[in-house]
């Protein structure tokens, strides 16, 4: 009933400025912009006029357009596996190059994040980039959070560790003690994955995120606040 209300009297029209803008006139009390996928949209009080609005999108113009701009450059620097490309394997930027061999491999060598196989294609390439990731996740993960886990009495708690790619979470943690990694994060820094590895075994103490589970993680490693803001800053470059 209420959703239904709701759709007949939210509008939709486009402003036209310098850049598309889409207007949902919604209940609600303040004007809001969002920048998402290239769009601009404006979510508005029922009862605002479009000259308001329009006043609105004006004075955040500016905003507007950083936005814009950071999202195309998110979009740019996002990480693509193909020959030539760039990508930022443990803070550096290193260039991907394929390599025709008959053993499929991943090396680093310098500044070259080296894709063997034999006569790769880009899909056979991110297969091989998974199963690297994936391996050295198990490898260096797996004990160090069963260790952590250990040294905090924890072992009780933590009933399995997993890997798996998502879209938007580096690691999970179920009420059943089960923790989750993606192991993308294994192209980050050491340091960054350690911390990860830590906010994941300490909520098998505490599920939230309260002051003492941040005090627990700081206990373990601490200026975390460090390694959460160099995840936050680049974690787009780290995901295909
Ligand atoms: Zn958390």
């Amino acid at each position: 009933m209420f959703n239904q209300l709701f759709r007949e009297r939210s509008r939709r029209f486009t402003l036209q400025q310098p850049f598309p803008c889409e207007v949902v006139r919604q209940q609600r009390k303040t004007l809001g912009l969002y920048v998402k996928h290239h769009q601009v949209e404006v979510r508005v009080p029922l009862r605002v006029s479009q000259r308001d609005i329009e006043a609105f999108v004006t004075l955040n113009r500016q905003w507007i357009k950083d936005r814009l701009k950071a999202e195309a450059e998110h979009n740019r620097l996002k990480l693509r596996i193909e020959h030539g490309a760039k990508i930022l394997y443990r803070a550096r930027e290193l260039s991907i190059e394929f390599r025709n061999h008959r053993k499929e491999r991943v090396l680093v060598e310098d500044k070259k994040f080296i894709i063997q196989g034999y006569q790769l294609t880009p899909a056979r390439a991110r297969l091989i980039v998974e199963r690297h990731l994936l391996a050295k996740a198990k490898s260096y993960i797996v004990p160090r959070a069963t260790g952590l886990a250990k040294h905090l009495g924890l072992e009780d708690k933590l009933s399995d560790i997993r890997f798996r790619k998502t879209k938007t979470k580096w690691g999970h943690c179920t009420s059943k003690g089960v923790l989750q990694y993606n192991w993308l994060i294994m192209l980050a820094p050491y340091s960054v994955i350690d911390y990860m590895i830590t906010h994941e075994v300490c909520h098998l103490k505490y599920m939230d995120h309260s002051q003492r589970f941040w005090s627990l993680v700081e206990s373990v490693c601490p200026d975390s606040h460090r390694f959460r803001s160099w995840l936050k800053e680049n974690e787009h470059r780290l995901y295909y």
